[in-house]
């Protein structure tokens, strides 16, 4: 039986590379997100992938398309919870209103999809891959919402790997470096840019599809004794002790 992976956030970006390195690997792929137009630009064409709009930030929605999923595919195997917004702003400069949008997508969609999900991935004793952010394993002066949003998502990886290990799924987390996204160029300036070049011991941006193999590691037979763990794709960038910019 082909396996299937549910990916969010799989219109563009680390979702769309996820979608089709999963693909290229053998499974099917339930790609959601909820900007509908650039979805169907997206999937059209990829043999194996069906596309869901849905908004994660809605528990109604969630709990519509889940079940449409598993009626399309007949199980889920594995569910990558990569969609996500940027925000920038310290603490003193952020509106509630902008806050709470952040942690309504990074974190809500986060709990509200796994949650759905969950029963579904008992059955084939699969797997969650959380997308955070180095952003949420360090602090910058820059990030309140998101960093906060992310460090959560990561409390929320090990958590899930506590109460699911019992019944065979496992639950990880990536924490991509800077990749150069619609998501981030709308929020990076030239000088965050060249700061981040200077920081990062591998001097370079990330590719979507090197965050996609580690994803696609995470989500694989290979990775069977591997759950809670938080893994950084960034370079080197966490381990260095340099800031944030
Ligand atoms: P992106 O903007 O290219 O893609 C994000 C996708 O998520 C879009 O297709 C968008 O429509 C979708 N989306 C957003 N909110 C949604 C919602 N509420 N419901 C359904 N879909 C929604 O961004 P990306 O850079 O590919 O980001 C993917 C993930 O990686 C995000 O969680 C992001 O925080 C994380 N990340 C990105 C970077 C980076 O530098 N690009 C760094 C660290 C972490």
């Amino acid at each position: 039986m082909q396996k299937t992976a549910l990916v969010t956030g799989a219109a563009r970006g680390i979702g769309l590379a996820t979608t089709k390195l999963m693909l290229d690997r053998g499974w099917h792929v339930a790609m959601l997100d909820r900007d509908s137009d650039e979805l169907e630009i997206a999937s059209a064409g990829l043999h194996g992938a069906t596309p869901f709009s849905c908004d994660v930030s809605i528990q109604s929605r969630v709990e519509e398309t889940i079940p449409a999923i598993l009626d399309k595919f007949g199980r889920l195997d594995a569910v990558v919870n990569n969609a996500g917004v940027a925000h920038f702003g310290p603490m003193e400069n952020t509106d509630f209103q902008a806050w709470r949008t952040v942690m309504e997508t990074n974190l809500d969609g986060v709990f509200l999809v796994s949650q759905a999900t969950v029963p579904a991935l008992k059955q084939t004793r699969g797997s969650i891959v959380n997308i955070a952010s180095i952003s949420g394993l360090r602090a910058s002066t820059l990030r309140v919402a998101y960093g906060t949003s992310k460090a959560a998502v990561i409390h929320l990886t090990k958590q899930q790997a506590a109460e699911l290990g019992e019944f065979g799924v496992r639950a990880n987390c990536v924490c991509p470096g800077p990749v150069r996204t619609k998501l981030a160029m709308a929020v990076h300036s030239q000088d965050i840019i060249d700061a981040y070049h200077d920081a990062i011991p591998l001097n370079r941006y990330g590719s979507e599809q090197e965050i996609a193999e580690v994803i696609a590691f995470l989500c694989s037979e290979q990775a069977s004794y591997v759950t809670g763990q938080i893994i950084a794709s960034d370079g080197g960038f966490e381990s260095t002790g340099i800031g944030l910019p």
